[in-house]
């Protein structure tokens, strides 16, 4: 079979690769292992326009937002599925501190930060003694839905193998790609954590780290929106709600941890008023890098192997933008921001 891209890995990144792939007239075979616990798989799908504890604007946030609005409404429409939804975060300050840091980014700077009207609103739902501001607006990504059907078009259409690339046949070649039956022009790889064990791309300098959640069921609902105290409690599928995450450097497995459980069941006792049932725990790795930037673009030996990767803890908003980016790039290199162009490490890509 003769095709134009060959793409490793069906998550956030490989799914919205494939995607504009097509819009542009490419034939495409995308390779992905069905795991259950990938990235992609264990997000929350929160598009938040904050962080950090200065409650800075995240990077290039006011374009990434008006993209992804755009984005997940297009694609959603295409597989006749609502992926995008608009929230806001109630944002319990942990402490006079942080209530402060709050009310200061406020004075200086309003954009995507409220100030709380009605100080007791919350007070049937949640215990908290130092007040809550609003982020707005944030979105929240279906990502198991889109996934899904994304893996069935594919599936329908032939154009998904469900198993794991094998290395040993796998033929890099001048100016073509051969894997098994397939030819293709070029081959990219967004397969996530698994560029950890890649040979193209392992001496990138990722900074891998695990995160983890429950899935709660809600005596009744609080409402519909994020709420945050160290914490997330983040509307989810089928009414469940998503707690978490957790960000660990030092980690042995992406299983599961039964501290995890405990802590965060905890937590939740003291600050959630109605009644919870933890009726999943989800456990991944993000594919994190050290300067916190994406990984994009074409490797300088072989311009035919390209990457899209490294979107850390920010996939639902970064993925789709560098994804339509990276299939320009392809007619026009020229179009890549330099701050995610892998150009950046061809001294360590060309290292053998
Ligand atoms: C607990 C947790 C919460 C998070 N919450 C959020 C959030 O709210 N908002 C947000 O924006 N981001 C969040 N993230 C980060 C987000 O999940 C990632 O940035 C994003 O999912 C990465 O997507 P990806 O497609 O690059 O990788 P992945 O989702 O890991 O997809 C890679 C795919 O490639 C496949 N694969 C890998 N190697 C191979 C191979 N050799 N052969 C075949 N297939 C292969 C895998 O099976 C997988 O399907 C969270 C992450 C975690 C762990």
């Amino acid at each position: 079979m003769d095709i134009d891209i060959l793409v490793i890995g069906q998550g956030i990144a490989g799914s919205f690769l494939s995607y504009y792939l097509q819009r542009s007239g490419r034939s495409l075979v995308i390779v992905d292992e069905s795991k259950l616990n990938t990235a992609s798989k264990a997000a929350a799908g929160i598009i938040n326009p904050v962080t950090g504890r200065r409650i800075v604007k995240t990077w290039m946030i006011d374009e990434l937002l008006e993209f992804a609005k755009i984005a997940y409404s297009e694609i959603g429409k295409e597989l006749h599925i609502q992926c995008i939804s608009e929230h806001k975060i109630i944002d319990f300050f942990p402490s006079p501190q942080m209530r402060n840091a709050f009310t200061d980014r406020f004075n200086e700077d309003k954009g995507y930060v409220k100030l709380a009207e009605i100080e007791n609103e919350w007070r049937e739902a949640f215990t908290y003694d130092f007040g809550f501001g609003e982020i707005e607006p944030v979105y929240l990504i279906e990502l198991s839905a889109l996934l899904a059907a994304f893996r069935t078009k594919m599936i329908s259409a032939n154009c998904l193998l469900d198993e794991k690339l094998d290395f040993q046949e796998l033929v890099i070649g001048e100016d073509k790609i051969r894997y098994k039956d397939i030819r293709a022009d070029k081959i990219i790889f967004c397969d996530g954590t698994g560029s950890l064990d890649n040979p193209y791309f392992r001496n990138l300098p990722f900074a891998a780290n695990k995160g983890e959640a429950l899935v709660v069921e809600l005596e009744r609902s609080p409402g519909g929106d994020i709420y945050k105290k160290g914490i997330n409690l983040v509307p989810w599928k089928e009414d469940l709600f998503w707690v978490g995450s957790s960000y660990e450097w030092g980690f042995s497995d992406d299983q599961p941890s039964e501290a995890f459980r405990l802590q965060t069941e905890s937590i939740l006792r003291q600050w959630l008023k109605i009644p919870f049932k933890v009726v999943g725990h989800l456990a991944s790795i993000r594919p994190a890098t050290l300067e916190r930037r994406p990984f994009v673009g074409f490797h300088p030996i072989n311009r035919n192997i390209g990457i899209l990767n490294g979107m850390g803890t920010k996939g639902c908003s970064l993925a789709p933008y560098f994804a339509k980016q990276l299939v320009e790039s392809i007619n026009f290199p020229s179009i890549l921001l330099p701050e995610v162009d892998i150009q950046r490490f061809n001294r360590i890509l060309t290292r053998q």
